[in-house]
């Protein structure tokens, strides 16, 4: 293995091979991110994304082309389209001998799923048996896909557990999510093809999604807006910075098991009162807050047991949650040609040094 790296952070312990890695959804957030890391290390990347308008689509190519600008205008393969199209599936197998799936297309959102449940399933439920059928029959090496904290509905637990009986799902979203984990399992079982699901926790961070809290919270604060608060800021979540997110992918993709689902979090909640005082610390500005009652769909407080990654991928969430919005914020700043008020460029990359 070489030692290339991504954003400061040794990404090729164990991958000896260059492979040919189909990352679906690579057109949004944590899809370009992880094209990104893929291409950093030599692999060869196919991202298939319809590039649907379900926020900005200017966004979306904007990290397509972030990914151009990086690597090079012909460093990677962009098929724009939809993931249950059978057809353009095989096509896209059988041309570029795909022999790694990275599945991280669908529709995301708690809340709009309730207004749209259909859209979900389409995406989600079928598109992601079209794509377990197409991996199965070009017997892929591995099938990597994401999965969500969302799937552990109301538990009561303080660190959600992949032990945990997860069947009681309160959102259209986390029920499409749980059956993608149900198909892997199926299409593990009968196709003998190796399938992990990984339950992202919350996940922010630069060119993250502008219909997630991180996001708004810094846009709404920065520009002075008033800005919405459900529940009264205790609600605590286990917000994940998206390196830290990209690293358990990648690991996850160089790892294959037959059937495994890993939690891929911080291990440790922030406040949304917090989580608010942070944004205000780096960009400098008060929050205009508007209170309102908690949302359906929501859950209190999420919080990953990441003892499993830890152990099976030698996963570890190393940045901490200051340093990841204080990223979120230089990075929103500059795009926004603001100038930098309480996030200084030149500070805190030590925790990069610490992912082993
Ligand atoms: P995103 O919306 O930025 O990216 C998803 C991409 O998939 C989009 O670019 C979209 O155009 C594409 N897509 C959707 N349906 C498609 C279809 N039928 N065919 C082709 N492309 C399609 O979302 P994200 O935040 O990057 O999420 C990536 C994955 O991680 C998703 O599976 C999501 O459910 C999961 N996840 C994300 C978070 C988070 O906090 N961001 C948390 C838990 C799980």
């Amino acid at each position: 293995a070489s030692s290339a790296t991504y954003r400061g952070v040794s990404i090729l312990s164990s991958n000896t091979d260059r492979k040919t890695v189909l990352v679906t959804g690579g057109a949004g957030f944590v899809g370009s991110h992880t094209a990104d890391a893929l291409l950093t290390r030599g692999d060869s990347v196919v991202i298939i994304d319809e590039v649907n308008d379900y926020y900005d689509t200017s966004l979306k190519n904007e990290n397509l082309e972030y990914l151009r600008a990086t690597h090079g205008k012909d460093s990677f393969t962009f098929v724009k389209g939809d993931i249950c199209d059978e057809a353009l599936l095989e096509k896209i197998f059988s041309e570029h001998k795909i022999d790694y799936v990275c599945h991280l297309a669908a529709r995301a959102g708690v809340r709009p799923s309730i207004e749209d449940p259909q859209v979900y399933v389409h995406s989600n439920i079928r598109g992601t048996t079209a794509l377990l059928s197409a991996a199965a029959k070009h017997k892929v090496k591995n099938f990597v896909y994401a999965s969500s904290s969302s799937v552990y509905g109301g538990s009561k637990s303080t660190y959600f557990s992949e032990d945990e009986a997860v069947d009681m799902p309160v959102s259209p979203y986390a029920a499409t999510k749980k059956a993608c984990e149900l198909l892997a399992h199926t299409y593990s079982h009968l196709y003998n093809l190796p399938c992990t699901g990984l339950r992202f926790f919350t996940v922010f961070g630069e060119r993250g999604r502008p219909d997630m809290a991180p996001f708004k919270f810094v846009d709404r604060i920065s520009r002075g807006e008033g800005m919405q608060q459900f529940g009264d800021g205790s609600s605590s979540r286990d917000y994940t910075y998206i390196s830290d997110i990209v690293d358990g992918v990648v690991r996850s993709i160089d790892r294959p098991y037959k059937y495994q689902v890993f939690n891929i979090g911080k291990g440790s909640g922030t406040t949304l009162k917090d989580f608010i005082s942070i944004v205000e610390k780096y960009t400098g500005k008060k929050a205009n807050k508007t209170i309102l009652p908690d949302q359906p769909g929501d859950v209190p407080r999420t919080c990953a047991s990441t003892e499993k990654a830890t152990a099976l991928l030698g996963y570890k969430a190393v940045v901490p949650f200051d340093e990841g919005i204080r990223q979120l914020v230089l990075w929103y700043n500059k795009k926004n040609g603001i100038a930098n008020c309480h996030a200084v460029e030149s500070v805190g990359h030590a925790f990069r040094s610490m992912r082993k």
